[in-house]
Parts: C-alpha cells; sequence; structure tokens
C-alpha cells in the first residue's frame, strides 16, 4: 500500500509543480507584453473629406514614453486631435464658410457659435501642440526669440516657470501659451476649454501663439494622474524649441 501512495504524492507534486510552473509562465509573459503595449502608427490616421485634413507626425507614439506615453500619444492624436478636425469641417460647411485659412477663421470667429470656437480652437491648437514635441528637442531658443526672452522675463527659466504656473492655475481644461502680440512683444496667458488667444477676446493676452502647453486631463492623465504640475515640468523635457523658434520667426513676418 505504501508504494501506491508515494506514486501519488510524487503525481501531486508533480503536478503543482508544473501548475507554479506555467502561472509563473503566464505572469511573466503577461507583463512583458504589458511593457509591449501595442499602439497604433500616425501615419494610418486620416481625418474625413473636408477642407482642413490631419497634419503627420515626424515621430512615433512611442517617440519618448518617459515623458507621455504612446498610449496617451496614440489617444491624443487619433481620437481628440482627428475629433476636432472632423467636427470642425463640419461646423464650417454649416456656417458657410470657405475660408481655408485657420488663423483667419480664429481671428473673425463668431464666439457664441460654440461648436465652430471648440472644435476650430482644438484644430489649430493641437496642430501647434504636436508639433513641438520632438524626441531630439532644441532645449533652448537662440538669435531673436532668446533675446527677446531674456529682455521680457529676464530668463528662459523665468520663462518656463510663468508658462508651468499659467498652466498649473488653470483651473480645469485649457492651455498655457506664449504668444507674439500685435506689436512684437512676448507675452504669457492662458485660456480655458479649446479658446486661444487668436480668438476675440479670449485671453488676457491677444496675439499669436508660438508656444502652446496643453493642460486638459486626456493630455497627460495615464501617466500622471492628478500630478499636472510633474507633466509640466517633463513637456519641457520634449519641446524642441527650434520650432518655437520657427513659430516666432512667421509670427513677426521673417
Ligand atoms: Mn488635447
Amino acid at each position: 500500500m505504501k508504494k501506491p501512495l508515494f506514486i501519488i504524492a510524487a503525481a501531486l507534486l508533480t503536478l503543482n509543480y508544473a501548475c507554479d510552473n506555467s502561472k509563473t509562465t503566464t505572469e511573466s509573459t503577461g507583463i512583458k507584453s504589458e511593457e509591449r503595449e501595442s499602439v497604433g502608427n500616425p501615419a494610418d490616421v486620416s481625418a474625413d473629406a473636408g477642407t482642413f485634413q490631419i497634419k503627420h507626425l515626424d515621430y512615433n507614439y512611442d517617440a519618448f514614453p518617459e515623458y507621455i506615453d504612446a498610449k496617451t500619444m496614440e489617444i491624443h492624436y487619433s481620437k481628440h486631435y482627428l475629433g476636432y478636425i472632423n467636427n470642425m469641417n463640419k461646423e464650417l460647411s454649416a456656417a458657410g464658410n470657405t475660408s481655408d485659412d485657420i488663423v483667419d477663421i480664429l481671428s473673425n470667429l463668431d464666439m457664441n457659435n460654440t461648436a465652430l470656437r471648440n472644435n476650430a480652437g482644438g484644430y489649430y491648437n493641437h496642430l501647434l501642440y504636436f508639433d513641438l514635441l520632438s524626441a531630439n528637442p532644441e532645449k533652448a531658443p537662440t538669435g531673436e526669440l532668446a533675446e527677446k526672452i531674456d529682455a521680457t522675463f529676464g530668463s528662459l527659466d523665468d520663462l518656463i516657470d510663468q508658462l508651468k504656473d499659467a498652466g498649473a492655475k488653470q483651473f480645469g481644461s485649457g492651455w498655457s501659451w506664449l504668444v507674439v502680440k500685435s506689436d512684437g512683444s512676448l507675452a504669457v496667458t492662458a485660456t480655458p476649454n479649446q479658446d486661444n488667444p487668436l480668438m476675440p477676446g479670449a485671453a488676457s493676452e491677444s496675439g499669436t501663439p508660438i508656444l502652446g502647453i496643453d493642460v486638459w486631463e486626456h493630455a497627460y492623465y495615464l501617466k500622471y494622474q492628478n500630478k499636472r504640475p510633474e507633466y509640466l515640468d517633463n513637456f519641457f523635457q520634449v519641446l524642441d524649441w527650434k520650432q518655437v523658434e520657427a513659430n516666432y520667426d512667421a509670427a513677426v513676418g521673417q
């Protein structure tokens, strides 16, 4: 009788070991697949037929995961930004607007047209935002913009502090901006929702945005949850000042 019991015990131990082993394998595979979370390709995203189309990214969603995670980038670009474009095209048709100049549309916007205001703002703001991000950013501006920043704000760090502060203090959803005013001077301002400083009376400082920081939760919540200031810190790790300079040159007509 002892021998069969021994065999059963040995068999149970083997089974137990096999189960544990397979459990470990499953768990480690699960963790690995989570780390390798698959995301789509931004080049596959296209807007519905309409006046405005989506501008493709020159980086992938996982270009800078330590600062902005790939899933956030994918949802932000392929759902939120795309949605604003498609809805804006519909609203422009409904309003009988034939202009294809987004700056002209926003500068002459009927602020009571809430649907167009939200979606045309959403289009312009995200066009600016996604162009500013880079995996290999220039960490400081040069030339005239650099000089003007020092003269206006004291230093680049002082400007960055003001931009972070404006973003952190914006209640609810909105944007923090660096704008070029009509007299060529620089100012920091903020707007709620998808408003921007081009829209009539939308910001305390009107002007042409050359840097915009999206502080909607959809821009950071998966990685940062309620820690908006941490997202604001890390935004400056992927902000390409070369693009801000190009925006400045365009704004002052150089
Ligand atoms: Mn956004």
